[in-house]
């Protein structure tokens, strides 16, 4: 399975980047951004507004990150279980090219979502 490689190289990269903006809820298993602490003496309301734009940023990034984690353990866990390659809407074998430029697709490219 050439693609495995790609997709473990691609989880442990995802999550290296969303352990270094934030953490993992161990209750929840989701991820979330970690606000910084604030230091009431200096921050004024601009400091404050700031970040809270960042927090805001890294949830949003983070969220997009981590769908993306799911999406690559998904095809991990298949390429263990079986189905990996597999279109989930015909059945079908997915393109070769198609699966070089994203190992973690599920759909042929017919059926692009
Ligand atoms: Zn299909």
């Amino acid at each position: 399975m050439k693609h495995i490689y790609a997709l473990e190289a691609e989880a442990t990269k995802l999550q290296e980047e969303l352990a270094r903006l934030g953490r993992r809820n161990l209750e929840t298993g989701e991820w979330e951004a970690v606000p910084e602490e604030v230091d009431e003496g200096d921050a004024d309301e601009n400091t404050q507004a700031d970040r809270f734009e960042d927090f805001e940023e890294k949830t949003a990034l983070m969220k997009e990150l981590s769908a993306r984690l799911t999406e690559v353990e998904t095809a991990i866990k298949k390429s263990h279980e079986g189905g990996y390659g597999i279109c989930s809407t015909c059945g079908n074998p997915i393109e070769e090219e198609r699966l070089e430029a994203n190992p973690a697709a599920t759909t042929c490219m017919a059926h692009l979502e």
